[in-house]
């Protein structure tokens, strides 16, 4: 399964991160990603490919116009 993500987006995960949240935001995307964790602010770098078997949701943060 492919998803559709940009710097600024929201990432639910599957597996929870040892401070207890599910959900990230997008740093940098590349060949690997880039994400801070919106409860603790730790960063982590994953591959793309490893990250997106990991995405349960997107959340677009789109600009209110
Ligand atoms: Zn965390």
């Amino acid at each position: 399964m492919s998803w559709e993500y940009k710097v600024g987006d929201f990432l639910v995960l599957r597996k929870k991160h040892p401070c207890g949240s599910f959900r990230w935001q997008v740093l940098r995307v590349g060949s690997d990603i880039r994400l801070l964790c919106t409860a603790c602010s730790r960063m982590v770098t994953l591959p793309r490919q490893d990250l997106e078997r990991r995405i349960r949701a997107v959340e677009k943060n789109d600009p209110t116009p």
